[in-house]
């Protein structure tokens, strides 16, 4: 375990058997309407979880990518700034939107808002954790990972200032990192 882990959360084992789980139910909701979902991963966060999630669904799928930030080290401020667009374009298009961690829900209601006004058909939501608790804004991710409680976590993916993000597990920061 990496020196500034307080605790590892989930393991690299669970993700996985989880990224089969959601891939199967990904596949079997989007063949049961016979849509096929444009994968759009959040920048940087989510591609640890997209690159695990997208092998695991059976259907000819496309991915991209988009770059918002709204989050600066361990509390979320105001609104969203697009730093990478979409290359493809979302008219028509049904989009699962790929993310790490659902927190406050601010940044998920700003790219969905985004997406709607670019004419996606339909947005959904995948994400590896969920904050719920800290949840100030009505929106709901359709697939959950893993329901975790109020603290600050880092690996697969989630980074304190860019850090941590290749750790191959879900981990606590230790406290005295960021105090
Ligand atoms: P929201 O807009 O939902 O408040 O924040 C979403 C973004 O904040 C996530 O995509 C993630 O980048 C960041 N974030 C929220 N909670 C955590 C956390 O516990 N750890 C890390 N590393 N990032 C977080
Ligand atoms: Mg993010
Ligand atoms: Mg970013």
């Amino acid at each position: 375990m990496h020196k500034d882990v307080a605790e590892v959360l989930v393991s690299r084992e669970e993700i996985h058997e989880k990224c089969i789980e959601l891939g199967k139910k990904i596949t079997e909701d989007y063949t049961a309407k016979g849509e096929i979902p444009l994968l759009v991963g959040l920048l940087s966060g989510s591609v640890p979880f997209m690159s695990e999630l997208m092998k695991n669904i059976e259907m000819d799928i496309c991915i991209d990518f988009m770059d918002v930030s709204s989050y600066d080290g361990t509390t979320s401020v105001g609104s969203i700034r697009i730093d990478k667009d979409l290359s493809t374009s979302a008219a028509d298009r049904s989009i699962l939107l790929v993310e790490d961690i659902v927190d406050t829900g601010k940044t998920l209601l700003e790219v969905k808002r985004m997406l709607a006004n670019k004419g996606a058909k339909e947005v959904k939501v995948v994400s590896l954790l969920d904050k719920p608790e800290r949840r100030t804004e009505d929106v709901v991710a359709d697939y959950v990972g893993f329901t975790i409680k109020n603290e600050f976590v880092i690996g697969y993916g989630l980074d304190y200032n860019q850090k941590y993000r290749n750790l191959p597990y879900v981990g606590v920061l230790k406290r005295e990192v960021y105090e």
